[in-house]
């Protein structure tokens, strides 16, 4: 399953990709309202067969306002208010080598703020206070159930599925401060999208091929199996600290070919469009806009 959210910022609707992604089919039309339109709340409740059921419907039972073409609206992120967004710092080793630090002995954590959420063609907004601008492609894990305490094999079970997130990031103020919050966390900083999808569409979550082009040119090409923490210690690790909830984003980290480590750097300036994509996943793409 693809789940997506689209309408207007602070009023999206949740709905399913279908027919090969040309339509949106909305949950809760389509369902009579039995289906929740916010994403949490439908994560909240467990409502994964009743969509099912009512994806798998006939189309000639399917409620004519329930499908909408995909193009003709607004997209937002498919949790476009998390509940919380962890991030990852030095989660690969080719991008830790760049920027000249060790590996972490342990998952590397920090907060970005879930009101940087922005949809997954949504522009991304250069801050007048901001000097060197970067881009992060990642693969962001969707926290489906509450869970404390899990031990990585039982950290499967609580992950509703997977999306891409564009951790952007100022790094003039990354490099001058000791904690990254500030940096990471302007409105817009965090694309995510373009759909959740179930880890039984995924397969192998460490065997993606992850990228991030901007302009067209390729900065970033590597594969998911290249991070150092896999992704049931990380939700383990993470769960051994606070109690994870459904609609908790967790961004893995990114690969080596940050455009502030380049030779020469190649920071983000207004106007660019970066396409962040993942294999099976989709592609993000956000133009970079002055305030
Ligand atoms: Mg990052």
């Amino acid at each position: 399953m693809r789940l997506v959210t689209y309408g207007e910022r602070g009023e999206e609707r949740l709905g399913a990709l279908v027919d090969g992604g040309r339509y949106v089919l909305d949950l809760n039309i389509a369902s009579h309202g039995s289906i929740p339109p916010d994403p949490i709340a439908f994560l909240d409740g467990d409502y994964w067969d009743l969509a099912r059921k009512v994806i798998s419907q006939p189309a000639a039972d399917v409620e004519p306002a329930a499908l909408i073409e995909a193009d003709s609206v607004r997209r937002g992120a498919p949790i476009p208010e998390p509940r919380t967004i962890i991030a990852l710092g030095l989660n690969y080793r080719d991008h830790a080598e760049e920027g000249g630090q060790p590996v972490p002995p342990n998952p590397l954590l920090f907060a970005k703020a879930p009101a940087a959420t922005i949809g997954p063609y949504d522009d991304i907004v250069y801050p007048p206070q901001v000097t060197q601008l970067d881009y992060e492609a990642e693969l962001a894990i969707v926290i489906g159930k509450r869970a404390k305490n899990l031990t990585p094999e039982q950290a499967w079970n609580v992950i509703a599925g997977y999306t891409v997130i564009n951790d952007v990031s100022a790094r003039d103020i990354q490099f001058s401060e000791s904690q990254w919050f500030r940096a990471k966390s302007f409105d817009t900083f965090a694309p995510m999208g373009p759909c959740l999808v179930t880890p039984d569409e995924i397969g192998d979550p460490q065997n993606l091929r992850i990228w991030c082009d901007v302009n067209g040119e390729r900065l970033q090409n590597s594969t998911t199996a290249n991070m150092i923490f896999k992704i049931p210690e990380i939700v383990a690790f993470i769960s051994q600290v606070f109690a994870l909830r459904p609609g908790d984003v967790i961004a893995t980290g990114t690969p080596a070919g940050v455009g502030v480590f380049r030779k020469p750097p190649r920071l983000l300036q207004v106007g660019d469009i970066v396409e962040t994509g993942i294999e099976k996943i989709g592609i993000l793409r956000n133009q970079v806009i002055a305030p």
